[in-house]
C-alpha cells in the first residue's frame, strides 16, 4: 500500500499530532528484524489503519481502541467499523 492519500498526522481535540511509525512504539515489536506482524509494513513506515500495533500519539494507547477524540472523519469512520 502506498502512502498517498493516507494521513501522516492525526487531529485529536483540535491539535495536530504526527502519527507513530513502525519502530517508534514503546514496546519492542522486532522492527529491526521483521515487518509489522499485523499490517506488514516495514520499519519507519506508517501502519495501515486498523493495525493493532499503531500507538496513539496523544495517549499512547492503541489507535483503534483508545478513548481520544479524533477529529478526522477517516479515523472516526474506520474505528466505527472495527
Ligand atoms: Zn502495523
Ligand atoms: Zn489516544
Amino acid at each position: 500500500m502506498k502512502e498517498e492519500g493516507i494521513p501522516t498526522t492525526f487531529r485529536i481535540g483540535g491539535k495536530i499530532y504526527d502519527r507513530n511509525r513502525y519502530g517508534q512504539e514503546e514496546e519492542e515489536w522486532g522492527a529491526d528484524r521483521q515487518p509489522c506482524h499485523d499490517c506488514g509494513v516495514s520499519k519507519g513506515e506508517l501502519h495501515i489503519f486498523g493495525c493493532d500495533v499503531e500507538r496513539c500519539p496523544n495517549c499512547g494507547g492503541q489507535v483503534i481502541y483508545c478513548e481520544c477524540d479524533f477529529d478526522d472523519e477517516f479515523i472516526r469512520e474506520n474505528r466505527a467499523k472495527i
